[in-house]
């Protein structure tokens, strides 16, 4: 962990939640415009497989506030944490990012730095705000403000091509072959959805076949259990990975 040094009582840290996404950047601009960036930190928890693009990303953008990144990891990709705790993460329950994202960075704010000295900033936009309490609340004692929250309100496409007005190239997940509305886990999130893990299937089939394998490892050791859920004919089922390869390629 990188240690911030000694304050003065009177310093505020600003403390930025940067995913590599393009909505922590957008938040990280908001920040860096309010309050500059001598006490601006970018906390980053790195679950270790992202694409490589976000970490091209993330240190270009980093560089151009001038800033490094503060990187946390608790050691472990989601498919070993959830091989560890014998659950398998899905739209519904993801333990990852409980444990592989949050608890990093909230293990490194309790050891550097004083909630009543710092404000983190969630990069969670208009059409997420309904997330904002609860954010909140998960992270006491420590404030937590919403910069895309203020107006103006900004789409996804406005803060990609806000980055692209700045010569920033966006990360590739958000632009084709992918076309991804979020950049994490190399697009193999188990919170995305059947039309996702489809495309992703069609772009990266490498890293389809590892998730795949992965899952079916996970199936033997708990029987059956799926990132996926069918609910099509007005009921709902696990829906393995293979078998949405074999779906689909038929
Ligand atoms: S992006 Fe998805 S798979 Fe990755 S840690 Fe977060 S919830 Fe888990």
């Amino acid at each position: 962990m990188t240690s911030t040094g000694t304050t003065s009582t009177t310093e505020v840290w600003h403390v930025v939640q940067w995913s590599g996404g393009i909505g922590s950047w957008a938040t990280a601009q908001r920040v860096a415009a309010a309050h500059g960036t001598d006490r601006m930190i970018l906390l980053f928890a790195d679950v270790l497989v992202e694409h490589p693009d976000l970490y091209r990303f993330s240190r270009q953008a980093a560089a151009r506030l001038g800033l490094g990144v503060t990187r946390v990891c608790d050691g472990r990709t989601p498919f070993e944490l959830f091989s560890d705790v014998r659950f398998l993460g899905n739209n519904r329950i993801a333990p990852c990012s409980r444990i592989l994202k949050q608890l990093p960075a909230r293990r490194w704010l309790e050891a550097e730095l004083p909630p009543d000295r710092t404000v983190l900033y969630v990069g969670i936009d208009s059409f997420e705000k309904h997330r904002a309490p609860a954010i909140a609340k998960g992270w006491r004692p420590w404030r937590v403000e919403f910069p895309l929250l203020q107006r103006p309100h900004l789409t996804k496409d406005d803060m990609l091509a806000w980055a692209t007005s700045l010569r920033l190239r966006p990360p590739a997940l958000y632009v084709p072959p992918y076309n991804l509305r979020h950049n994490n886990c190399g697009g193999f999130c188990v919170r995305a959805g059947i039309r996702q893990w489809t495309r992703m299937l069609t772009v990266d089939p490498d890293g389809f076949a590892e998730a795949e394998a992965a899952e079916a490892r996970m199936r033997d050791q708990l029987g059956d259990v799926a990132i996926l859920r069918d609910r099509r004919d007005g009921r709902s089922r696990p829906l393995p990975l293979a078998e949405l390869r074999h779906r689909t390629t038929a």
